[in-house]
């Protein structure tokens, strides 16, 4: 089991303060943006930022990593929008690829799911083998793709793409992680197949149970609550990476429920 946190990439280091800031975490993973999520502009690689980062990974305690896509990548689009939400998750995982991250994590967006497989391919088409392409489950509303995990197997199937699955979106959606945990965990063993799901954003809720909001919880302290530990204990998900998308200034916090819960205390 690895676990970290989604951290900053700010600084002198670039992507390695995110390895730095989970090596003083404590952590065994992190997942970082690797350029701001609410703007189309790249970010070039500085000189010697990837051999540094790789060095981190090699030498440090952190062994598995994710970049998260930008927020305005939508893949379901048609025309212009389309074509560079295409490119800036190419570019995520071309970075990716440059860097040894394990995985590139996208919310689908809204409109034909066709298109989200389409764009999805495509992405993976121009970029260098290397980092595996997960879509995320979302919250729902509107007409985004991806609150169900049926919609997310029929994108998948077939393909190399896999799938992050996200507990406060899930929650949201309506699946009933507070009453009956193992049950949603055999969901995604029964309609995904746990292979396709390598990464796990443990977050709790502030939003009710189906409630179509999307907005996160320190662990324990949101709708879901202690049911939560039920998903870290899960026998089924010991050997995946959990990343948590609480409120940064409780890192330590959210570690210590997740340690407990994990039985690492
Ligand atoms: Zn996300
Ligand atoms: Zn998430």
């Amino acid at each position: 089991m690895f676990y970290g946190f989604h951290n900053s990439i700010a600084g002198r280091r670039g992507y390695a303060a995110a390895l730095d800031a989970a090596e003083a975490q404590g952590a065994s993973a992190a997942q970082l943006f690797a350029k701001s999520p609410r703007s189309w502009k790249t970010r070039e690689l500085r000189a010697g930022e990837a051999e540094a980062f790789r060095d981190a990974l090699t030498l440090g305690p952190v062994r598995r990593t994710a970049i998260h896509a930008s927020y305005l990548v939508n893949l379901g689009a048609s025309g212009e929008l389309w074509e560079k939400s295409v490119f800036s998750l190419a570019d995520d995982l071309y970075k990716a690829a440059l860097l040894g991250v394990d995985y590139v994590v996208v919310h689908p967006g809204s409109g034909d799911p066709a298109r989200v497989r389409e764009g999805a391919l495509k992405a993976l088409s121009l970029a260098p083998a290397g980092p595996r392409l997960l879509l995320e489950n979302v919250a729902g509303g509107g007409n985004k793709v991806g609150a169900r995990l049926d919609e997310l197997a029929n994108l998948i199937e077939g393909t190399p793409l896999g799938v992050c699955f996200d507990t406060c979106h899930a929650f949201a959606a309506g699946y009933p992680l507070h009453e009956d945990a193992r049950g949603v965990i055999g969901e995604l063993e029964a309609v995904l197949g746990l292979e396709n799901v390598p990464l796990i954003h443990l977050n709790d809720s502030r939003g009710g149970f189906a409630s179509g909001v999307d907005h996160h919880a320190n662990l324990g302290e949101g709708a879901i609550g202690a049911a939560l530990a039920a998903v870290v204990s899960d026998e089924r998900l010991q050997d995946k990476t959990f990343i948590m998308e609480t409120p940064k200034e409780y890192d330590s916090q959210n570690l210590r429920a997740f340690r407990s819960w994990a039985g690492l205390l």
